[in-house]
């Protein structure tokens, strides 16, 4: 199965994805697993002050993205990558909920685009578009039920949980094996079981003794026991 192999962000703040030079993800771009373009929609701009926004169609309170700059900026990047299917990832409250299960296909695109909203959101006729577009498919995500100022840090989360979990991004994969929501049981999926360092005493709280015992089976057996009631008693 092919991983992903290109990511491009389209916002007004490019700064704002600086992090994505630093840890695993830098390292991930200097290694040549991955490549990122960060993309100012501004450039798609022909007035003085590069407004991308304009007054909402039937009135209310805020500015609504103009869909023009994000045509321009999509048609251009989508360049980068020719003969590819295009994932355009457009952030909002209002899309689909991200969840592991999503990071984890998403792996499976070659090309992801994803379109930062900030004020009222991007003009909704920018995913109409390319929904019916060549080569496009289009992905309203939600990082959850809350309202952020734009879609710069909900990018930052998802191009995290989908490039770590890309062949070659982490040292030791088996460490992805045994994680929360990918730890699975008969009973479904779990978060994963507490987890001890040294010292073996710290606080007056000690490493339970099973972890010490070195009985790989009886320690497997304890972890998925942990794991269970965690997930049981987790509030929803
Ligand atoms: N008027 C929009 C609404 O009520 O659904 C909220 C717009 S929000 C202030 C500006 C931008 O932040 C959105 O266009 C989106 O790109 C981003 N955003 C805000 N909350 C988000 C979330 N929970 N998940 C993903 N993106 C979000």
């Amino acid at each position: 199965m092919s991983s992903v192999n290109r990511f491009d962000v389209i916002t007004i703040f490019p700064d704002y994805l600086a992090p994505l030079s630093l840890s695993l993800i830098g390292k991930a771009q200097a290694s040549g697993l991955i490549s990122i373009g960060i993309h100012d929609l501004r450039d798609q701009t022909t007035d003085v002050h590069g407004s991308v926004d304009d007054t909402p169609y039937g009135g209310g309170a805020g500015m609504v993205m103009s869909p023009e700059p994000w045509g321009k900026a999509i048609d251009q990047v989508a360049e980068l990558a020719p003969g590819e299917i295009h994932e355009l990832i457009v952030l909002t409250p209002a899309g689909e909920k991200f969840t592991q299960e999503l990071a984890q296909e998403l792996t499976n695109s070659k090309h992801l685009i994803f379109a930062c909203g900030r004020y009222e959101g991007i003009d909704v006729r920018v995913s109409d578009f390319y929904s019916k577009a060549k080569n496009f498919k289009v992905r309203e995500v939600s990082i959850g039920d809350y309202v952020l100022g734009g879609g710069e840090v909900a990018t930052l989360v998802i191009m995290e949980a989908i490039i770590r979990l890309i062949p070659g991004v982490i040292g030791n994969p088996a460490s992805l094996d045994e994680e929360s929501h990918t730890l699975t049981s008969e009973s479904g999926v779990l978060v994963e079981y507490p987890n001890y360092t040294k010292p073996k005493e710290w606080r007056g709280l000690n490493v339970p003794d099973i972890l010490l015992s070195g009985n790989h089976g009886e320690i497997a057996k304890w972890r998925l026991e942990q794991a269970q009631i965690r997930t049981k008693n987790r509030p929803s």
